[in-house]
């Protein structure tokens, strides 16, 4: 999304080429957020389609779509609940971002209505809830329709599960003799929470966020599975009506108060611009703690005969105006900083949140990185955030974009409380109380505990069993946890005698059983057999990731060579020494990291333990003859896709090849991504092949 061209430098054919994808996609999103409750994309990325396509349809009038989705609210009610159609069509309202877009719009209604600035003119601000709108039609006091808003026009009938909601009254007295009522079906924050929780321990499927499981929860063929459904409900609007309510939107909310709706309690009237913005920050300070979500503040218009004036674009009222909170951040209460040990020993601060909804996932906990992120400064101790620090109880602004862990971004110290005090790093570990250091240069506060910190032990062992590691099938996080506790499993080495030892133990035990304890058998014996580079890599020693693993094992190509080099090398001194430091892809750190874990009497019984119970795979030595580019050399140019230049050099080098880093008349290949400029040019004259990152992959194998 990032790459598009502003809109400014579209041709009138970009236009049209963009619109129609813009429709597709934006259909796409509709169908499935309306119609399966399960949105692909998220809420941020949809305002910005939206937005982009606002955008070219304002710079292009004449090239709008007539499906264009600027004029659509949603999609087509689904195929399986019995259509409504709406008396009143429901409506979608303006979206606004900036805080300037507020008085834009309260001036667009002034000029609208032909007042001057100094007459009067009120309007409501409340919060924009985020759930679903439901429609619901009285008759002489008695509930006899609700439907969903589909498309605006016609919705679905939902009737049997909206009488479930005890929110929605089943009778009313003193109202109009049609009157229907317009609001959002919502969940709370502690009712969503729960709900996964049961959803989870039945093994049915959980809710990304409460918005989510309320549009499933309602949209119910059973109306006995939404009973069980925790739902609620605000009135905010209403729809054909036999008697006016009232003669302002207060006043109306207010009446339907009175006959028993549930209402906003942060709605207020305001009478200028400054207090509509004062109230946005207001409602947006309590968000976190208000227990459901919303998503922005909707002002409107206060007397009715001027809404009546203004009347409706489309699809959205030129009376009402919906400014949004942002999508990536919100702001929140940090209610306590854990520590966890990971199985380097490395602490990692993480925080506890008052659970938020940020760009529709709710997010309750966040990285903090390491102690001086905290402490308000970086790794060379400059101050970052101008070195206002992080305490527990502090409001603190969370960042989260796509699916990368959240982050704490910023903190409020006007909302600081006065008795907080600064945060202090442990100087022990939370786990195994062993003296915490931290190595002159590095911002990471390691646990000196090794052997005896069981988080450590723990986190080894959940690495051993990891994918690109030992990859054992039925011995996930939990059950090493739960093995780790009971003292079945302390070390790798155990793994393969778990049979042995407790095999009847574990057939016989609760939610195991004699057919899971049997699979888990046959995939830990299945896995007795291991390639060494997965072996190395499964030790889970500090800088020796897949890649070094691999790239190690390629020159060993045994355990017994490899072992054997270890040990030679302890020292960090002579010819071993020598050769793993000059195996390409591998640096005095990684190498002194190997040689160290070895020469730790402990690791090198546990690995003596472990390895008396495999088989080990030799790997193939590197530069086989057989090797397409043994013997080549390669230079590479441009952007690499697939992978990083220091990957793509170790593999080649790893399969025999010499990578240089400019192009001369001996060079054999250049691999040329994206950006590619003189390098390949220079490969063009000298008549040098030119492969593509795929070309490449493909001669590779
Ligand atoms: P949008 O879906 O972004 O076009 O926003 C319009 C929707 O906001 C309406 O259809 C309602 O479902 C919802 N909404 C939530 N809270 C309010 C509110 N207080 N007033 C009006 N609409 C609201
Ligand atoms: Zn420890």
């Amino acid at each position: 999304m990032t790459t598009r061209p502003p809109v400014e430098d579209l041709s009138p054919q970009q236009a049209i080429e963009e619109l129609a994808a813009l429709a597709a996609a934006l259909d796409r999103a509709n169908r499935a957020y309306h119609q399966a409750d399960a949105p692909e994309i998220s809420d941020a990325e949809y305002d910005e389609l939206k937005r982009r396509n606002a955008a070219i349809e304002a710079r292009f009038p004449g090239l709008k779509r007539p499906d264009s989705p600027s004029e659509q609210v949603g999609a087509a009610p689904s195929e399986t609940f019995a259509k409504v159609r709406h008396a009143r069509p429901l409506y979608s309202l303006e979206n606004a971002f900036a805080e300037t877009d507020v008085p834009e719009f309260v001036d667009r209604v002034r000029r609208f209505l032909n007042l001057p600035a100094d007459a009067p003119l009120a309007f409501t601000a409340e919060p924009k809830i985020d759930g679903l709108s439901l429609s619901l039609r009285y008759e002489a006091g008695r509930l006899v329709s609700a439907a969903t808003r589909a498309d605006g026009e016609v919705g679905e009938n939902v009737t049997p599960n909206a009488r479930t909601i005890p929110d929605i009254p089943a009778r009313l007295s003193g109202a109009p003799e049609i009157l229907e009522v317009r609001g959002e079906c919502y969940m709370s924050h502690a009712d969503f929470a729960a709900l996964n929780a049961r959803q989870a321990e039945a093994g049915a499927r959980t809710f990304a966020n409460p918005r989510n499981a309320a549009a499933g929860s309602l949209r119910q063929l059973d109306p006995s599975i939404t009973a069980a459904r925790p739902l609620r409900f605000f009135a905010y609007a209403w729809g054909e009506l036999s008697a006016p309510l009232a003669d302002t939107q207060t006043a109306a909310i207010a009446r339907l108060a009175a006959l028993g709706f549930a209402t906003n309690p942060l709605m207020a009237t305001c009478t200028s611009t400054e207090e509509m913005l004062a109230r946005y920050r207001a409602i947006e300070a309590q968000r976190a703690t208000l227990g459901y979500d919303i998503d922005g503040v909707v002002y409107k218009v206060d007397r009715l005969d001027l809404q009546a004036r203004l009347g409706f674009r489309s699809t959205t009222p030129r009376w009402a105006l919906a400014h949004k909170f942002s999508a990536e951040r919100a702001s929140t209460r940090l209610e306590a900083i854990d520590i966890q040990v990971g199985r380097t020993g490395a602490l990692s601060p993480v925080a506890r949140l008052l659970p938020v909804t940020v760009g529709g996932v709710v997010v309750q906990n966040a990285t903090l990185h390491n102690a001086d992120y905290i402490a308000g400064r970086d790794s060379k101790g400059n101050p970052i955030r101008e070195g206002r620090d992080i305490r527990v109880g502090d409001w603190v602004t969370v960042f989260r974009a796509g699916d990368v862990i959240p982050k704490i971004e910023d903190v409020d110290l006007s909302r600081r409380p006065a008795d907080s005090v600064p945060y202090r790093f442990p100087d022990t570990c939370p786990v195994c109380e062993s003296d915490v250091v931290r190595e002159p240069g590095e911002a990471v506060h390691y646990c000196t505990g090794n052997l005896i910190c069981a988080a450590q032990a723990v986190e080894k062992l959940k690495h051993f069993v990891s994918r690109g590691a030992f990859d054992i099938e039925g011995l996930g996080a939990k059950a090493i946890e739960a093995f780790f506790t009971e003292g079945w499993i302390r070390e790798p080495a155990d793994i393969f005698t778990l049979e042995a030892r407790h095999g009847a133990d574990l057939r016989g035990r609760d939610r195991w059983g004699e057919k899971s304890a049997g699979n888990l058998f046959a995939a830990i014996e299945a896995r007795r057999r291991i390639p060494l580079d997965r072996l190395i890599y499964a030790l889970g020693i500090r800088h020796a990731g897949e890649t070094a693993a691999r790239i190690v094992a390629r020159h060993y190509g045994s355990w017994g060579r490899f072992a054997a080099a270890m040990q030679a090398a302890r020292d960090h001194e002579g010819a071993e020494w020598a050769e793993l430091n000059d195996i390409s892809g591998v640096g005095e750190t990684l190498a002194g990291s190997l040689v160290d874990y070895f020469h730790e009497p402990a690791n090198r019984d546990a690995v003596a333990r472990l390895v008396a119970e495999l088989a080990i795979g030799d790997v193939a030595a590197p530069a086989a003859s057989g090797s397409p580019i043994a013997g080549k050399t390669v230079v590479f140019t441009g952007t690499l896709e697939r992978m990083t230049r220091a990957e793509a050099k170790a593999r080649a080098e790893a399969l025999g090849a010499k990578v240089a880093g400019s192009v001369s008349a001996r060079t054999d290949y250049v691999v040329a991504g994206p950006g590619a400029g003189s390098k390949e040019k220079a490969a063009r004259e000298l008549g040098v092949a030119i492969l593509s990152e795929e070309d490449w992959l493909a001669l590779i194998g």
